[in-house]
């Protein structure tokens, strides 16, 4: 007997978070420490920051539209109010699919934790994902979108198949890190298992400089790898032997993020960095005739209905 195959569209709910999550740390450029609380959010509201320490605790959206600075981290603000080094915890929730949902500090900067995502992986997963009565849209890449500076460049492709898929390769005059490439079907397991413990990385050389310009004050060898000449200086050396561009890959989908939706294309980086990141989020979103927003993405495999059955679905 014959099958007819359908392709089954597959409608995923927006999800925030079941319950609180609190923690504390250190943010690694100002050196403050800032507590925390991260509270699950109504759907279409977005991942939102809110300033408790400032007067009228002012919210600031988590959208490329808000970022101010993309210096070494990236700073999103509105209205005087700031919050700087978001990616690690944007990564997260993109990663794990967390849609909505409210971070309250009481400081400038969201905490470093070990440099990595693993701790706000382990606290989202830990709490557990609340589905919202509201299907998730995704942003379909239709066209080819590319930015670029000097030889380092990003492109966004349609993808065969309603997946997203990353291929990230990061070129350094060092010994250590010269040449690594990263190339995955991005999934959840991917983020949390390839992705989401990727630590920070720094050059010794640089860390004097970064200082006197008032950067990385709370930044260790708890919180980064530091490279120097011919070592890396952490004690239990690397978390993988391509830690590096991993690193870069988790940064990436933070500032991914900020393009507000769960994008579906294929994506092509090499030596990018968080200032080319953002201007790939701003051109994505200035290029609204290159992608569509839809809220049913195609199944893969398709089923298989036998004839006797979709009589039946047709007459019900
Ligand atoms: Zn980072």
């Amino acid at each position: 007997m014959a099958h007819i195959l359908l392709h089954i569209p597959v409608m995923k709910m927006q999800h925030t978070l079941q319950n609180v999550i609190e923690f504390s740390g250190i943010g690694l450029h100002t050196g403050c420490p800032v507590n925390v609380r991260i509270l699950p959010s109504d759907a279409d509201t977005g991942i939102r920051f809110l300033r408790k320490d400032l007067p009228g605790s002012p919210f600031i959206k988590a959208v490329s539209a808000n970022v101010i600075s993309t210096s070494y981290a990236t700073t999103i603000g509105s209205r005087g109010a700031s919050v700087s080094t978001i990616e690690h915890l944007m990564a997260a929730f993109y990663g794990l699919g967390v849609d909505n949902a409210i971070v309250e500090l009481d400081g400038p900067e969201v905490p470093i934790m070990d440099g990595s995502a693993a701790d706000f992986i382990a606290m989202m997963e830990s709490t557990g994902l609340e589905a919202l009565p509201a299907l998730r849209q995704y942003l379909v890449i239709k066209k080819p979108i590319r930015v670029s500076e000097d030889d380092k460049y990003i492109y966004l492709l349609p993808a065969d198949d309603m997946e997203f898929t990353i291929d990230y390769s990061i070129d350094f005059a060092h010994t250590f890190l010269n040449k690594q490439s990263f190339a995955r079907l991005f999934s959840r397991d991917t983020f949390t298992k390839e992705l989401g413990s990727a630590r920070t990385f720094g050059f010794l050389k640089d860390v004097e400089t970064l200082r006197a310009n008032g950067l990385a004050r709370g930044g260790s060898l708890e919180n980064a790898i530091v490279i120097s000449d011919n070592s890396i200086l952490n004690e239990g050396g690397l978390r993988y032997p391509d830690e590096f561009v991993r690193h870069k890959v988790l940064d990436m989908m933070g500032d991914l993020a900020l393009v507000g939706a769960p994008v579906i294309g294929h994506l092509v980086a090499y030596r990018s960095g968080h200032s080319l990141n953002h201007k790939l989020a701003q051109k994505v979103l200035s290029l609204s005739g290159r992608w569509e927003l839809t809220d049913s993405l195609m199944d893969k495999e398709p089923v298989a209905i036998m004839p006797a059955l979709l009589d039946k679905l047709a007459t019900a």
